[in-house]
């Protein structure tokens, strides 16, 4: 997947403006002798945007927000630097014969329709967008087998266990145990829960991150989303996945083998590791990211995952047993039931409601195709939204 020429990768990331696309422009400005950027987007972010196009100079750029597209193109024309708006767009520069990996680290059921497109222009896939896999594991999986195509966990859970998984190709996974930090309220039960602020929900203890995965973390719905994406990376049966909850967030997460041994990996919490790695697969490249120190943590501790209190957990996993179009819905009730809480309109409990609610009405779908998720997330979207009027 190198340049024949310069011998480097080439690199799209799409969300370059949000949490994972800085740092992973930040890995790349570290590591300008591994890798070239020929892309970046943002959704409506179309300041930084620029400004990141003017310091990176890819190749071209895309802004999702139609209505800015004149702005970046003015500020980047003496750059000859080429603009795109739309989702049209970022569907098509994916598959621009340059480049060899495609970061999808856009937030939601966005992520789908690009990484698609990319696996099937045979590009190879670092993902952080996890909706995709939730939504359409199955497919995304299938196709990228089909076309030869590597997707690159970037999760830091699931690079640990890709890390865990190097050297073991042939040694089958008993099980796998995802590590949970718990989230700003962790120990505390439902009553405590009915009144908490989204300012409360946005400060996580231990990552800096968007606001969707910072709610989804604070619910533990990022969890179960985990557990799912986890399902199609691994390929692992459901009951092979297992997730326990450890709150220093310095064990990332841990396969079990069939002799009962078990790998984790650790290290800081920071995504630049994990995103580096997915990038620079299978080098390990040299960093300065700030080292652990075990004096700082005289313990690691572990607790079991309380799913009564946090219902999302509890209903990710019924969502991957009930399997079909049932993970597409939950995702899209969580995209809904995550704005509306964002915007002041629901509480953080009745985000459980709203999505266990619309997996009842929304129609099951057992062996959908890429339609029928296209379909059934816009009708979970209609759904949701209709439920939230009533908590109004
Ligand atoms: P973020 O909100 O900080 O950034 C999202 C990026 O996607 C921005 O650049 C935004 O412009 C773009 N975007 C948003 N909606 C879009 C749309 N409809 N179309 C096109 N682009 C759009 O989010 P983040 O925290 O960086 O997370 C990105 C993804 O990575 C999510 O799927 C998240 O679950 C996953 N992830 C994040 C972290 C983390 O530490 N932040 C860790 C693990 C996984
Ligand atoms: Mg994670």
């Amino acid at each position: 997947m190198s340049d024949k020429n310069t011998d480097k990768r080439h690199i799209a990331i799409l969300g370059s403006t949000g949490s994972i696309g800085t740092q992973a422009l930040e890995v790349l400005e570290a590591n300008p002798d591994v890798f070239v950027l020929e892309v970046l987007t943002a959704n409506s972010s179309a300041d930084l945007l620029i400004e990141q196009a003017l310091k990176f100079k890819p190749n071209c750029v895309v802004i999702g927000d139609e209505s800015q597209f004149k702005k970046v193109q003015d500020a980047l024309f003496d750059e000859g630097i080429k603009v795109y708006a739309g989702a049209d767009s970022l569907a098509q520069v994916v598959q621009m014969e340059d480049i060899d990996i495609v970061l999808t680290a856009l937030v939601g059921y966005a992520g789908l329709r690009p990484t698609l497109a990319a696996i099937e222009a045979g590009k190879h896939i670092a993902l952080a967008n996890k909706e995709t896999l939730v939504v359409a594991g199955e497919i995304v999986t299938d196709l990228a087998q089909k076309k030869g195509v590597n997707i690159y966990p970037v999760d830091s859970e699931h690079s640990a266990i890709f890390q865990c998984l190097v050297g073991e190709f042939h040694n089958p996974i008993e099980k796998i145990y995802l590590t949970a930090s718990g989230g700003p309220f962790r120990g505390q039960k439902r009553e405590q829960l009915a009144a908490v602020t989204k300012a409360q929900a946005l400060k996580h203890p231990n990552w800096d991150m968007g606001a969707k995965i910072t709610i989804d973390s604070a619910s533990m719905m990022n969890k179960g989303l985990e557990v799912i994406e986890a399902k199609w990376l691994f390929g692992l049966k459901n009951e092979q996945i297992d997730v326990i909850v450890h709150p220093q967030s310095i064990i990332h997460s841990i396969v079990q083998f069939e002799d009962g041994s078990m790998k984790a990996q650790m290290g800081l919490p920071d995504m630049k590791l994990p995103i580096q790695f997915a990038l620079g697969y299978p080098n390990r490249l040299k960093s300065d990211f700030p080292r652990f120190n075990f004096l700082n943590y005289p313990q690691l501790t572990f607790e079991q995952a309380d799913t009564e209190t946090f219902r999302n957990l509890a209903l990710a996993f019924e969502a991957l047993h009930q399997g079909g179009n049932q993970p597409c819905i939950l995702n899209a009730a969580n995209e809904i039931a995550v704005d509306a809480f964002l915007k002041d309109r629901i509480g953080f409990l009745e985000m459980s409601d709203i999505i266990e609610q619309s997996m009842q009405r929304v129609s099951f779908i057992k062996k959908p195709n890429y339609d029928d998720y296209v379909a059934t997330d816009a009708e979970t979207r209609i759904v949701a939204s209709q439920l939230i009027m009533n908590y109004e």
